[in-house]
């Protein structure tokens, strides 16, 4: 599968810059100056999952009760889908720092 090249990106933990090439199934990468691990995705990506989630609640409000959770779970996934299609390549991307939770928990 081919590599996509999204452009030059700024390392949040090093203010390096980076070219930032990666295959289209994984936007998991690292930084190559500071090993910095980085998520590379769509800005406002949590917005965006919120806004599909109130839109499916809106769409889904004369149902009642389990039905109404079943609903907006069904839609907020066909929102998710059909927003990111759509939209696609036209979202703007940021780097973020990776939150690794599991290194919070480590007892020292
Ligand atoms: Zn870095």
């Amino acid at each position: 599968m081919a590599s996509i090249n999204f452009g030059k990106f700024i390392c949040p933990a090093c203010n390096a810059s980076l070219q930032v090439i990666v295959p289209p199934d994984s936007l998991d990468l690292r930084c190559p100056k500071c090993a910095a691990e980085l998520v590379f995705r769509p800005r406002h990506q949590n917005l965006f999952v919120l806004a599909c989630v109130v839109l499916a609640a809106i769409v889904a409000r004369n149902e009642a009760g389990p039905l109404f959770v079943a609903m907006v779970c069904i839609l907020s996934a066909v929102f998710l889908l059909l927003g990111s299609a759509v939209l696609g390549r036209l979202r703007p991307m940021e780097l973020k720092l990776a939150h690794r939770y599991f290194e919070t928990l480590r007892v020292r």
